[in-house]
Protein backbone atom coordinates (compact mmCIF):
# COMPACT_ATOMS: atom_id res chain seq x y z
CA UNK A 1 0.00 0.00 0.00
CA UNK A 2 1.15 3.07 -0.62
CA UNK A 3 1.25 6.53 1.02
CA UNK A 4 1.59 10.06 -0.84
CA UNK A 5 1.65 12.78 1.47
CA UNK A 6 1.19 16.31 0.51
CA UNK A 7 2.89 18.44 2.85
CA UNK A 8 4.63 22.02 3.78
CA UNK A 9 6.48 20.14 5.77
CA UNK A 10 7.85 16.88 4.32
CA UNK A 11 10.65 16.24 6.97
CA UNK A 12 8.35 16.44 9.96
CA UNK A 13 5.84 13.32 8.52
CA UNK A 14 8.61 11.47 6.84
CA UNK A 15 10.81 11.35 10.18
CA UNK A 16 7.90 10.82 12.42
CA UNK A 17 6.36 7.89 10.31
CA UNK A 18 10.11 5.81 9.62
CA UNK A 19 10.37 5.40 12.96
CA UNK A 20 9.73 1.82 14.88
CA UNK A 21 7.10 -0.84 13.42
CA UNK A 22 6.04 1.31 10.54
CA UNK A 23 9.80 2.40 9.23
CA UNK A 24 10.59 -1.57 9.58
CA UNK A 25 7.19 -2.02 6.99
CA UNK A 26 8.66 0.71 4.52
CA UNK A 27 12.00 -1.66 4.07
CA UNK A 28 10.40 -4.38 4.31
CA UNK A 29 8.44 -2.79 1.24
CA UNK A 30 4.78 -3.98 2.64
CA UNK A 31 4.05 -0.04 2.53
CA UNK A 32 5.87 3.02 1.13
CA UNK A 33 5.14 6.27 2.29
CA UNK A 34 6.22 9.75 0.08
CA UNK A 35 5.90 13.26 1.25
CA UNK A 36 5.67 15.33 -1.45
CA UNK A 37 6.59 19.06 -1.32
CA UNK A 38 3.67 21.59 -2.22
CA UNK A 39 6.10 24.37 -2.29
CA UNK A 40 8.34 22.96 -5.07
CA UNK A 41 5.54 23.24 -7.36
CA UNK A 42 4.61 26.88 -7.00
CA UNK A 43 5.03 29.14 -10.20
CA UNK A 44 5.08 32.13 -7.72
CA UNK A 45 8.98 33.39 -8.36
CA UNK A 46 9.30 34.13 -4.51
CA UNK A 47 8.45 30.27 -3.94
CA UNK A 48 5.39 31.89 -1.79
CA UNK A 49 2.38 29.00 -1.35
CA UNK A 50 0.29 31.38 0.83
CA UNK A 51 -1.71 34.84 0.57
CA UNK A 52 -4.22 36.47 2.48
CA UNK A 53 -7.67 35.76 2.45
CA UNK A 54 -10.58 37.68 0.19
CA UNK A 55 -13.37 39.40 2.02
CA UNK A 56 -9.93 39.84 5.11
CA UNK A 57 -9.79 37.95 8.30
CA UNK A 58 -6.82 36.77 10.53
CA UNK A 59 -4.29 34.22 8.96
CA UNK A 60 -2.89 33.60 5.79
CA UNK A 61 -4.44 30.75 3.23
CA UNK A 62 -2.60 27.99 1.24
CA UNK A 63 -3.42 28.75 -2.67
CA UNK A 64 -5.10 26.35 -5.37
CA UNK A 65 -2.22 26.48 -7.93
CA UNK A 66 0.56 24.86 -5.73
CA UNK A 67 -1.69 22.57 -4.08
CA UNK A 68 -3.26 21.83 -7.29
CA UNK A 69 0.27 21.14 -9.45
CA UNK A 70 1.76 18.63 -6.54
CA UNK A 71 -1.71 16.63 -6.89
CA UNK A 72 -1.61 16.34 -10.61
CA UNK A 73 2.03 15.14 -10.52
CA UNK A 74 1.43 12.47 -7.51
CA UNK A 75 -1.58 11.35 -10.00
CA UNK A 76 1.10 11.30 -12.62
CA UNK A 77 3.54 9.63 -11.37
CA UNK A 78 0.95 6.63 -9.49
CA UNK A 79 -0.54 6.20 -13.58
CA UNK A 80 3.05 5.92 -14.84
CA UNK A 81 3.61 2.89 -11.84
CA UNK A 82 0.78 1.35 -12.37
CA UNK A 83 1.17 1.50 -16.49
CA UNK A 84 2.55 -2.20 -16.82
CA UNK A 85 0.25 -3.50 -14.60
CA UNK A 86 -2.75 -5.66 -15.75
CA UNK A 87 -4.75 -3.46 -14.29
CA UNK A 88 -5.06 0.72 -14.71
CA UNK A 89 -5.51 2.45 -11.28
CA UNK A 90 -8.41 4.71 -10.67
CA UNK A 91 -7.55 7.74 -9.34
CA UNK A 92 -6.64 7.73 -5.84
CA UNK A 93 -8.96 8.87 -2.93
CA UNK A 94 -7.66 12.27 -1.69
CA UNK A 95 -8.12 13.01 2.05
CA UNK A 96 -7.98 16.62 2.82
CA UNK A 97 -7.31 16.72 6.93
CA UNK A 98 -9.81 19.43 8.24
CA UNK A 99 -10.93 19.98 11.71
CA UNK A 100 -14.63 20.50 9.72
CA UNK A 101 -14.45 16.71 8.61
CA UNK A 102 -16.10 13.32 9.77
CA UNK A 103 -14.05 12.29 12.66
CA UNK A 104 -11.54 9.41 12.12
CA UNK A 105 -12.43 5.93 13.47
CA UNK A 106 -10.95 2.51 13.29
CA UNK A 107 -13.88 1.07 10.77
CA UNK A 108 -12.47 4.08 8.43
CA UNK A 109 -8.92 2.93 9.12
CA UNK A 110 -10.22 -0.65 7.95
CA UNK A 111 -11.62 0.55 4.49
CA UNK A 112 -9.23 2.82 3.36
CA UNK A 113 -6.47 -0.07 4.19
CA UNK A 114 -7.94 -2.44 1.45
CA UNK A 115 -6.94 1.03 -0.89
CA UNK A 116 -3.89 0.42 -3.29
CA UNK A 117 -2.84 4.33 -3.09
CA UNK A 118 -3.51 7.00 -0.51
CA UNK A 119 -3.25 10.77 -1.14
CA UNK A 120 -3.18 12.85 2.03
CA UNK A 121 -3.79 16.61 1.80
CA UNK A 122 -2.34 18.81 4.66
CA UNK A 123 -3.56 22.63 5.66
CA UNK A 124 -1.70 25.14 7.38
CA UNK A 125 -2.16 28.55 8.68
CA UNK A 126 -5.92 29.12 7.71
CA UNK A 127 -6.69 25.84 5.49
CA UNK A 128 -6.37 25.65 1.64
CA UNK A 129 -8.41 27.85 -1.29
CA UNK A 130 -11.88 26.27 -1.43
CA UNK A 131 -11.68 25.74 -4.77
CA UNK A 132 -8.74 23.33 -5.09
CA UNK A 133 -10.37 21.27 -2.84
CA UNK A 134 -13.78 20.88 -4.53
CA UNK A 135 -11.21 20.05 -7.73
CA UNK A 136 -9.65 16.92 -5.84
CA UNK A 137 -10.70 15.97 -2.41
CA UNK A 138 -12.86 12.81 -1.92
CA UNK A 139 -12.79 12.76 1.97
CA UNK A 140 -12.99 15.44 4.59
CA UNK A 141 -11.97 13.93 7.52
CA UNK A 142 -11.00 15.35 11.30
CA UNK A 143 -8.86 13.62 14.34
CA UNK A 144 -11.21 15.11 16.75
CA UNK A 145 -13.08 18.11 18.13
CA UNK A 146 -10.06 20.38 18.31
CA UNK A 147 -7.81 22.80 16.24
CA UNK A 148 -3.98 22.03 15.31
CA UNK A 149 -1.77 24.29 13.48
CA UNK A 150 -1.43 21.18 10.76
CA UNK A 151 -2.65 18.94 8.82
CA UNK A 152 0.59 16.96 9.38
CA UNK A 153 -0.16 15.23 12.89
CA UNK A 154 -3.33 14.13 11.79
CA UNK A 155 -2.41 12.80 8.58
CA UNK A 156 0.16 10.34 10.59
CA UNK A 157 -2.47 9.38 12.91
CA UNK A 158 -4.50 7.91 10.22
CA UNK A 159 -1.72 6.62 8.14
CA UNK A 160 -0.52 4.65 11.27
CA UNK A 161 -3.99 3.34 11.94
CA UNK A 162 -4.28 2.08 8.36
CA UNK A 163 -0.91 0.78 7.64
CA UNK A 164 -0.93 -1.32 10.62
CA UNK A 165 -4.18 -3.05 9.62
CA UNK A 166 -1.95 -3.85 5.70
CA UNK A 167 -1.33 -7.62 5.74
CA UNK A 168 2.26 -8.25 6.80
CA UNK A 169 3.06 -4.91 8.68
CA UNK A 170 2.33 -6.05 12.33
CA UNK A 171 4.74 -9.51 13.18
CA UNK A 172 1.27 -10.98 14.88
CA UNK A 173 -1.69 -9.76 12.03
CA UNK A 174 -3.88 -11.61 15.05
CA UNK A 175 -3.38 -9.31 17.33
CA UNK A 176 -5.10 -6.20 15.28
CA UNK A 177 -7.87 -8.96 15.83
CA UNK A 178 -8.00 -8.62 19.56
CA UNK A 179 -7.41 -5.18 19.71
CA UNK A 180 -9.40 -1.96 20.98
CA UNK A 181 -12.79 -1.12 19.07
CA UNK A 182 -12.28 -4.59 17.10
CA UNK A 183 -16.42 -5.88 17.82
CA UNK A 184 -16.93 -2.86 19.29
CA UNK A 185 -14.79 -3.46 22.48
CA UNK A 186 -11.90 -2.23 24.04
CA UNK A 187 -9.19 -4.59 25.42
CA UNK A 188 -8.91 -6.93 28.25
CA UNK A 189 -6.05 -5.86 30.39
CA UNK A 190 -2.30 -7.52 30.15
CA UNK A 191 0.27 -8.39 32.23
CA UNK A 192 3.76 -9.41 31.46
CA UNK A 193 6.71 -10.48 33.99
CA UNK A 194 6.78 -10.65 37.10
CA UNK A 195 4.22 -12.53 38.69
CA UNK A 196 3.64 -10.16 41.67
CA UNK A 197 4.94 -6.52 41.83
CA UNK A 198 4.08 -4.06 44.37
CA UNK A 199 2.04 -6.71 45.86
CA UNK A 200 -0.08 -6.78 42.67
CA UNK A 201 -0.58 -10.45 41.87
CA UNK A 202 -1.15 -11.45 38.09
CA UNK A 203 -4.56 -12.81 38.05
CA UNK A 204 -4.17 -16.37 38.42
CA UNK A 205 -6.44 -17.49 35.65
CA UNK A 206 -3.63 -16.62 33.16
CA UNK A 207 -1.05 -18.69 34.64
CA UNK A 208 -3.52 -21.59 34.32
CA UNK A 209 -2.18 -22.83 30.66
CA UNK A 210 -6.66 -23.52 30.68
CA UNK A 211 -6.82 -21.18 27.03
CA UNK A 212 -10.49 -21.58 26.80
CA UNK A 213 -10.87 -20.23 30.30
CA UNK A 214 -8.35 -17.43 29.39
CA UNK A 215 -10.37 -16.71 26.29
CA UNK A 216 -13.61 -16.41 28.75
CA UNK A 217 -12.31 -14.46 31.31
CA UNK A 218 -10.59 -11.75 28.57
CA UNK A 219 -14.39 -11.31 27.02
CA UNK A 220 -15.66 -10.67 30.67
CA UNK A 221 -12.83 -8.05 31.40
CA UNK A 222 -13.35 -6.57 27.48
CA UNK A 223 -17.04 -6.24 27.95
CA UNK A 224 -16.83 -4.83 31.64
CA UNK A 225 -14.01 -2.07 30.95
CA UNK A 226 -16.11 -0.75 27.91
CA UNK A 227 -19.17 -0.85 30.17
CA UNK A 228 -17.16 1.59 32.18
CA UNK A 229 -14.94 3.42 30.16
CA UNK A 230 -17.03 3.88 26.64
CA UNK A 231 -20.74 3.32 27.52
CA UNK A 232 -21.66 4.31 24.19
CA UNK A 233 -19.33 1.77 22.42
CA UNK A 234 -20.89 -0.13 24.96
CA UNK A 235 -24.47 0.15 24.03
CA UNK A 236 -23.55 -0.64 20.76
CA UNK A 237 -22.02 -3.92 21.69
CA UNK A 238 -24.91 -5.12 23.28
CA UNK A 239 -27.32 -4.15 20.29
CA UNK A 240 -24.96 -6.29 18.12
CA UNK A 241 -25.89 -9.32 20.41
CA UNK A 242 -28.87 -9.05 19.61
N1 LIG B 1 -9.45 27.62 9.69
C1 LIG B 1 -9.69 26.22 9.79
C2 LIG B 1 -11.07 25.97 10.43
O1 LIG B 1 -11.48 26.74 11.29
O2 LIG B 1 -11.70 24.95 10.09
C3 LIG B 1 -8.62 25.54 10.64
C4 LIG B 1 -7.28 25.56 10.00
S1 LIG B 1 -6.05 24.72 10.95
C5 LIG B 1 -5.37 26.02 11.89
C6 LIG B 1 -4.82 24.39 9.76
C7 LIG B 1 -4.84 23.00 9.17
O3 LIG B 1 -4.63 22.05 10.20
C8 LIG B 1 -6.13 22.57 8.49
O4 LIG B 1 -6.20 23.01 7.16
C9 LIG B 1 -6.06 21.07 8.59
O5 LIG B 1 -5.31 20.52 7.51
C10 LIG B 1 -5.28 20.84 9.89
N2 LIG B 1 -6.10 20.46 11.07
C11 LIG B 1 -6.29 21.20 12.18
N3 LIG B 1 -7.05 20.56 13.07
C12 LIG B 1 -7.35 19.36 12.54
C13 LIG B 1 -8.12 18.25 12.99
N4 LIG B 1 -8.73 18.23 14.17
N5 LIG B 1 -8.22 17.17 12.17
C14 LIG B 1 -7.62 17.17 10.97
N6 LIG B 1 -6.88 18.20 10.49
C15 LIG B 1 -6.75 19.30 11.26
Amino acid sequence: MNFHILTLFPEMVMQGLHTSILGKAAEKEYISIEAVNIRDYTTDKHGKVDDYTYGGGAGMLMQAQPVYDAYQAVVRAIREKSAGSATVANPPRVIYMTPQGRVFHQELAKELAKETDLIFLCGHYEGIDERVLEEIVTDYVSIGDYVLTGGELPAMVMIDAIARLVPGVLHNGDSALSESFHNDLLEYPQYSRPEIWRDKRVPAILLSGNHAKVDEWRLEQSIERTKKWRPDLYEKWKARQK
